[in-house]
């Protein structure tokens, strides 16, 4: 009954989604989910809804998160478009940007969602391996992309681009510019500066990393006025849930819970790098949430993932050109990243 749907839908595959391990005593650094819960307050808000809150519609355009997070990025309301999850508002991008004639550019390796939505909209893709250091590939400008993804930092490599870079990008390059700021909260700087200069850039955030709420599926993106008004157009009628904007709301008012989690995870981070080079793993300097430690020169990553398994330890590994030899770990909590320290010593035999 293959006729039942469209040639794209049916030479595709989907998203594969990191490992989900039902043991409580599971130690899970492999999906970059931060290990502290949200703040109390989003769990104020959520015990707080009403009966009314759920009989009647959501608001329609997000109005009481939009002004929040206006006023937090000195941005206008207009220039706010939110989604269920930053997934969703991918999905919207694509949707507004590309089709068959419409290509979508990225540099590689980066977030393996990116083709799945370019195939959903039967378009072709353009993949460019980043330069040297994690810098933009030389060619990734007159591409004839209509739409053009730059992770930054960029997952699973944790590398990043300063904002001057991708403004000198954005300036020289004719189609819209989506930069995936996913995992912003953990870097050095970001990009939020450029949308005073360009018309064409949007810059996208998530509450999955930096605000412990990936469970409650929530994202939004900061735009030209222009942008937004196409993706208000094509949005799902009322696509965040009344629990959602409100989670999120009280999340993004509570700035000092939220920078002092941040902190928390940044300095987690530094501790484990070292750890790790120690015991011989090299790597870049991480601006996200995670790491991507190359194992030393006489192991094997694949290897090493098996048995960090067998111990309930669950990292991620890349069956991927240029990831093989490299292992993806998130950074959990002190206790966590301590296990996971001492059974790598104990694999490495160290
Ligand atoms: C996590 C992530 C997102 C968005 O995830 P949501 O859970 O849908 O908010 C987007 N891009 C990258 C690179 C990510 O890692």
């Amino acid at each position: 009954m293959s006729f039942l749907f469209n040639d794209n839908i049916r030479k595709m595959t989907g998203y594969t989604p990191g490992f989900q391990p039902e043991s409580p005593d599971a130690i899970k650094l492999n999906t970059n989910e931060n290990p502290y819960p949200a703040s109390p307050k989003v769990f104020e808000a959520l015990s707080s809804l009403t009966a009314r809150d759920l009989k009647v519609y959501p608001p329609f355009t997000w109005k009481h998160f939009r002004k929040a997070a206006a006023e937090l990025h000195g941005l206008d309301q207009d220039q706010i478009i939110c989604g269920n999850g930053g997934d969703e508002l991918l999905t919207m991008m694509v949707r507004a940007c590309c089709d068959s004639h419409r290509p979508l550019a990225y540099p590689t390796p980066t977030y393996s969602l990116y083709p799945v939505l370019a195939n959903i909209q039967d378009c072709p893709v353009i993949e460019m391996p980043w330069g040297d250091g994690g810098s933009l590939p030389d060619n990734l400008c007159n591409t004839g992309a209509s739409l053009t993804i730059i992770c930054n930092p960029n997952a699973p490599t944790t590398t990043f681009i300063s904002p001057e870079e991708i403004a000198e990008f954005v300036k020289n390059n004719e189609g819209v510019v989506l930069v995936d700021e996913a995992y912003a909260d953990f870097a050095e700087d970001n990009c939020i500066r450029l949308l005073k200069q360009f018309d064409n850039l949007a810059i996208l955030r998530s509450f999955s990393k930096g605000y412990s709420m990936a469970g409650m599926r929530f994202g939004y993106i900061m735009t030209s006025p222009l942008i937004a008004s196409a993706l208000l157009k094509i949005k799902d009628s009322y696509n965040v849930n009344i629990a959602t904007q409100k989670a999120a709301l009280a999340a993004i008012l509570d700035q000092d819970y939220f920078l002092d989690n941040i902190a928390r995870i940044k300095s987690e981070r530094e501790r484990v790098t070292e750890a790790l080079r120690k015991l011989g793993f090299t790597m870049p300097d991480s601006q996200t949430n995670f790491i991507l430690a190359k194992v030393p020169s006489d192991q094997d990553a694949k290897s090493i993932y098996e048995k960090l398994v067998e111990r309930e330890i669950y990292i991620r590994y890349f069956a991927y050109e240029g990831l093989t030899d490299k292992l993806r770990i998130s950074i959990g909590t002190k206790h966590e990243n301590n296990c996971l320290l001492a059974a790598i010593a104990e694999i490495l035999n160290k």
